[in-house]
């Protein structure tokens, strides 16, 4: 690992004046889950290191004034863990308690895994699916972009160099909603070979009356199947449907070609599989 200097600052104007002045030979660590790894094996090669771990505004979580649950970019899984929070926002609780291990859930943070973009980690695909977004801070200022603007379609994010991720805001879905994240991977503490993400509304009549879904893994940032999540609008859905919507979703997230990999092929047969799971759940909550 090469030499760096590590910073820590207690403030975050404090922080984003740090990468500032330091420009593009400084990065903002967080758990460090990631980083470091990237580190040791010289993929990532920082000669300073920005601290986040002492931003007291940065860690922990609040539901603001409309029902929006704002949590802090620097709040570890296992706070989110031990937040239990209320409604479908447990989805997210239950999400980071079934990832990696626990050393990774002790140190790893929210905004560490949205910044890091890895399409095979859950979050991506959970705040693009539940309509999150985020808040950053830079020298440039502040400004809030949707969690489906956040992920490159190459691969890593949208956010500029020194430009901190603040908050991560997750709407309020308001009654007959549900959401469900569902994942395939090979051994417990893998990351997932795809991941599935369903959020739905349903109306007075139990038809439903927006839906999205949204796949994680299959590309280089999460995708939203738009035209099956159309396909379940204004519908009142039986289990035929949903094997339908499961067929659909692979259809349009990973069509058959010839020059198709194996390996896509078993992540085609995945999608249709979880997309069936997570529909089927998310009804379920969103029914009782
Ligand atoms: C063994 C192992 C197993 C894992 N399994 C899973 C799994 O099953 N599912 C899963 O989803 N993930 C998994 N992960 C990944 C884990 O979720 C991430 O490593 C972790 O969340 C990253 O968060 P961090 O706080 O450690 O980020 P760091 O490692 O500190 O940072 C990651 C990147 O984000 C940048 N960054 C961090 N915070 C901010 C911020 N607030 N603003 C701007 N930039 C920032 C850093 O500069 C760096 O580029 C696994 C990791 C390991 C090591």
């Amino acid at each position: 690992m090469k030499a760096f200097t590590f910073l820590a600052p207690e403030a975050l104007d404090e922080a984003v004046a740090l990468l500032d002045r330091h420009g593009r030979d400084a990065r903002p660590i967080a758990g460090g889950q990631s980083l470091l790894l990237a580190m040791k094996d010289r993929i990532a090669r920082p000669s300073v290191l920005v601290s986040l771990a002492g931003l007291a505004d940065l860690r922990g979580w609040r539901y603001s004034p409309s029902g929006e649950l704002e949590i802090g970019a620097a709040t570890t899984y296992a706070a989110l863990i031990s937040a239990q929070f209320g409604g479908w926002h447990g989805e997210i609780s239950a999400v980071a308690a079934d990832l990696a291990d626990r050393p990774v859930r002790t140190m790893g943070t929210i905004g560490g895994a949205l910044c890091q973009a890895d399409p095979r980690f859950d979050m991506p695909a959970l705040a693009v699916g539940l309509g999150a977004s985020v808040d950053t801070a830079s020298a440039g200022g502040a400004r809030t972009i949707p969690a489906a603007e956040l992920f490159a379609a190459s691969g890593g994010t949208v956010l500029g160099p020194g430009e901190i991720l603040t908050t991560v805001r997750f709407p309020t879905l308001g009654a007959f909603s549900g959401v469900a994240f569902e994942k395939f991977r090979q051994r417990v503490f893998d990351a997932a070979v795809v991941s599935a993400v369903c959020g739905l509304r349903l109306d007075a009549d139990a038809r439903v009356a927006d839906a999205r879904i949204v796949l994680g893994a299959v590309a280089q940032a999460p995708v939203i199947a738009q035209r099956t999540g159309r396909q379940m609008t204004g519908r009142t859905l039986t289990e035929h449907d949903i094997a339908e919507l499961g067929a659909a979703a692979m259809e349009e997230v990973l069509p058959v070609s010839q020059a198709m990999s194996s390996f896509h092929r078993y992540q085609r047969e995945l999608v249709g599989v979880l997309v069936r799971r997570a529909i089927t759940r998310a009804l379920d909550q969103a029914r009782s």
